[in-house]
């Protein structure tokens, strides 16, 4: 897969805060490539180093081939960056800013096929100030669009949306990657990384903590099978017994949600067998998520 983005010990210091410290990757072309990591961790930073619009303090980043910090104005013309929806002049229609952004570009995508794109023809003549929650992050991605780039940031591209809101933006980032472009996104949703990232990155302090096919990190896990059930309060001879096999938890506490994590399939099948004999009211069998890989790796939650 030919490398469409290549960071090399990359380093930002703001003064005596090393925000990002020392990471290294590659992204290859038609990936999506995920950020995550919690609150100040170093991952808009490291975004906005590569789009060239933070200056590193050491190391190299080439986007397409070109050193971003030598050849920015070349490698703009050919990378999109999704704006925070405060960022766009609010006495424009989605057309005029459309077209207002297209004027930059040599190359460009007319408003109304972009607004088609995100089923927003209809308010192409409306200001962005009276558009929903989920239609003006539908307007921030394809206004990244516009100059019809290769690679494509999008940073926290869904927070703040309601579920059917989020999945529509899913559907969105997919027919992105589907023409061929490469995708560079963050978020604080692990859910939402293991569905759409073909590779993710975890940042913790400003350094890489693992880095690697989603599903693959998914594996590392030391608990690859969980169980969940709900039961009244069970004994401590069930509760020892079950531990035997399993690491055993309430789930945020409730006394009676018991969650169990399992480190293989052996140990899976016998505690499996001691579970059902405690015929619990409700019954979860599933695998480890990105979600419990991150909270075992940084001892936090991500979406707190
Ligand atoms: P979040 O998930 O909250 O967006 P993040 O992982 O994107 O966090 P960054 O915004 O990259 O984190 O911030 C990394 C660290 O650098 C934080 O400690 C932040 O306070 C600090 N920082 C970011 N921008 C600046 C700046 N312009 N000047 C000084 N410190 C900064």
């Amino acid at each position: 897969m030919a490398k469409v983005i290549s960071v090399k010990n990359l380093v930002k210091k703001y003064g005596k805060l090393i925000a990002v410290n020392g990471i290294s990757f590659d992204v290859g072309q038609g990936e999506i490539f995920g950020l995550l990591g919690e609150n100040g961790a170093g991952k808009t930073t490291t975004l906005e180093m590569i789009e060239g619009l933070r200056t590193p303090t050491s190391g190299s980043i080439e986007v397409l081939n070109c050193d971003i910090v030598e050849r920015r104005d070349a490698v703009k013309e050919r990378i999109g960056v999704q704006l925070q929806s405060s960022a766009y002049y609010q006495f424009l229609t989605l057309r005029e800013i459309l077209e207002l952004f297209a004027s930059f570009y040599a190359k460009n995508i007319s408003a109304q096929k972009l607004l088609k794109l995100v089923d927003l023809e209809h308010k192409s003549g409306s200001l962005i100030g009276n558009l929903s929650g989920g239609q003006r992050q539908r307007f921030s991605i394809v206004a990244s669009l516009v100059n019809d780039p290769e690679v494509v940031f999008l940073d926290e591209p869904t927070t703040g949306l309601d579920p059917i809101a989020r999945r529509n933006l899913w559907d969105l980032i997919i027919k992105i990657k589907d023409q061929g472009k490469t995708i560079i996104l963050t978020t604080h949703y692990m859910e939402e990384a293991e569905i759409l990232c073909d590779r993710v990155a975890i940042m913790e302090m400003g350094k890489i903590l693992v880095m690697d096919e989603t599903h693959k990190l998914v594996e590392k896990s030391k608990f690859p099978y969980t169980i969940t059930f709900i039961d009244k309060k069970i004994s401590e001879k069930k509760l020892n017994e079950l531990k035997k096999y399993a690491e055993v938890g309430n789930v945020f506490g409730k006394e009676s949600k018991y969650f169990l994590k399992i480190k293989n399939q052996a140990a899976m099948t016998d505690v499996l067998k001691l579970v059902q004999a405690i015929n619990p009211e409700s019954l979860t069998v599933g695998r480890a998520t990105l979600e419990d890989l991150f909270i075992e790796l940084t001892g936090k939650q991500i979406e707190e």
